[in-house]
C-alpha cells in the first residue's frame, strides 16, 4: 500500500521534493492544493508538471474515506460511518453550532482504556490511526461543507480512542490542522481530551502550543474515579491533578473538566461538592455530560433536576460549570454506539 500523503508536514513535503530533483516550492503548491483546495487526485494538480504529478502517484496515495453510512440529525449534526483500507470502521461527527461547525474526530480504532460508561472501549483497542486517516476525516468532512460554502472551524478530539496513547500522529495531525498555509484552523479553537495519561500530559504542556486541553475526570476522588475509569489505577487521581496544574502553570490556560453524570453513581450532590474542593482555585471549566444510555452497561441517565442540583452546587463553590448540549441525539450513538452497531451486524 503506498503511503499517504496527508501523513507530512508541509516542511517534510518541500524535504521530498529538494530529495527528487523539484524546486522547494513546489512543496507549498502540494499542500495548497491538498488543504486549500482540496482536490482527490494528483492529477487534478494542474500547476504540477506532469512528470511529478505521475512521480508522486507512484509513490503516494491522497486517502479518500469510504463512507459507509451517514446520519443526519435534524439539527444539522452529521455523524460518518468510515470504512478504512482494513475493513475496520471510524466514527466522526460534524457538530452545527451558531458559532461554525465543530467537527469530533477519532485517533483509533477502538479504545484499550475501558471506561465502564463508553461503548468505543467495548471490543478493546484493534490499532492506532495514522496521521493521515485522523486528517482525511476533517479534509472529508470540509469536501462535504464545501457545498455549501461553510467550514470547519473547530476540532474536538473526542471521538474513539486515548490520543494521547496515539501521541505522534495526534500530534503531526494538530500540526497539519493549525498550519497557516493550509487549514489553518485557529488553535484556541481545538480541543485535546484525555483520560489521563499522565506522562503525555507533561510531555503536551510543554508542546508551546495554545491547543485546549481537556481533562475527563468523571469523578472527584480517587476511589470513584478507579471504578469508572481503570486508566486511574496506572495514574492515579492526584498525579492526574498535578499534571493538569502543570499544563495551566506552563501555558496559562483554562483546563476543561468533562463530568460524565451517572445516575445513582457520582452525580449526588456531595460529588459535586467534592468536586468543587478538588478544583478550588484552578484556572478550569466544567463540562456536565448527562451519560448516555449504554445498553452493555447498566447505568442509567441522571434526572434533569439533579443535573441542575449538581451545576448549582458547584456554582456555590465558585467553580465555572456548563451543562453539554446534547446534539444529534435522533440520529441516536453516542460516541463508539455507530461502529459498535455495525461491528455486530458485520459479525451476523
Ligand atoms: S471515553 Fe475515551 S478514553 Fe474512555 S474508553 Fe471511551 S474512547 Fe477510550
Amino acid at each position: 500500500m503506498k503511503p499517504c500523503i496527508y501523513d507530512y508536514t508541509l516542511e517534510q513535503l518541500q524535504e521530498w521534493m529538494k530529495e527528487n530533483g523539484e524546486p522547494v516550492f513546489r512543496g507549498g503548491q502540494l499542500f495548497d492544493w491538498l488543504y486549500v483546495k482540496r482536490v482527490k487526485s494528483f492529477e487534478d494538480m494542474s500547476n504540477l508538471p506532469k512528470s511529478l504529478r505521475e512521480k508522486l502517484d507512484e509513490h503516494y496515495s491522497i486517502l479518500t474515506l469510504n463512507e459507509i453510512t451517514r446520519f443526519e440529525s435534524k439539527d444539522g449534526t452529521v455523524k460518518f460511518l468510515f470504512g478504512l483500507h482494513d475493513s475496520h470502521a471510524i466514527e466522526t461527527v460534524i457538530m452545527r453550532h451558531n458559532y461554525g461547525n465543530s467537527i469530533c474526530v477519532t485517533t483509533q480504532v477502538g479504545c484499550r482504556i475501558g471506561c465502564t460508561f463508553c461503548a468505543s472501549t467495548l471490543g478493546g483497542l484493534k490499532r492506532n490511526l495514522t496521521a493521515g486517516e485522523i486528517v482525511a476525516q476533517v479534509v472529508t468532512a470540509q469536501q462535504m461543507l464545501d457545498a455549501t460554502g461553510e467550514r470547519v472551524s473547530s476540532i474536538v478530539i473526542m471521538g474513539s480512542g486515548e490520543p494521547f496513547e496515539n501521541y505522534d500522529a495526534t500530534m503531526t495531525f494538530l500540526r497539519l490542522m493549525i498550519h497557516e498555509k493550509g487549514l489553518n484552523i485557529g488553535q484556541r479553537h481545538i480541543t485535546v481530551s484525555t483520560s489521563g495519561i499522565v506522562p503525555s500530559m507533561y510531555k503536551f504542556a510543554d508542546e508551546n502550543t495554545q491547543i485546549n486541553l481537556a481533562l475527563s475526570i468523571h469523578a472527584p476522588n480517587d476511589a470513584l474515579r478507579s471504578k469508572l475509569m481503570p486508566v486511574n489505577r496506572r495514574f492515579p487521581f492526584e498525579d492526574v491533578m498535578a499534571a493538569c496544574r502543570h499544563y495551566i502553570a506552563k501555558t496559562g490556560r483554562r483546563i476543561t473538566f468533562e463530568y460524565a453524570l451517572i445516575g445513582g453513581v457520582n452525580d449526588r450532590p456531595e460529588h459535586a461538592q467534592e468536586l468543587a474542593e478538588v478544583l478550588q482555585g484552578m484556572l478550569c471549566h466544567v463540562n456536565l455530560i448527562p451519560v448516555n444510555h449504554v445498553p452493555e452497561r447498566n447505568y442509567v441517565r441522571t434526572p434533569r433536576e439533579d443535573i441542575f442540583e449538581f451545576q448549582r452546587v458547584l456554582e456555590r463553590g465558585k467553580i465555572s460549570v456548563t451543562i453539554r448540549r446534547e446534539q444529534g441525539h435522533d440520529i441516536a450513538a453516542a460516541c463508539g454506539q455507530l461502529r459498535a452497531k455495525h461491528m455486530e451486524s458485520t459479525a451476523r
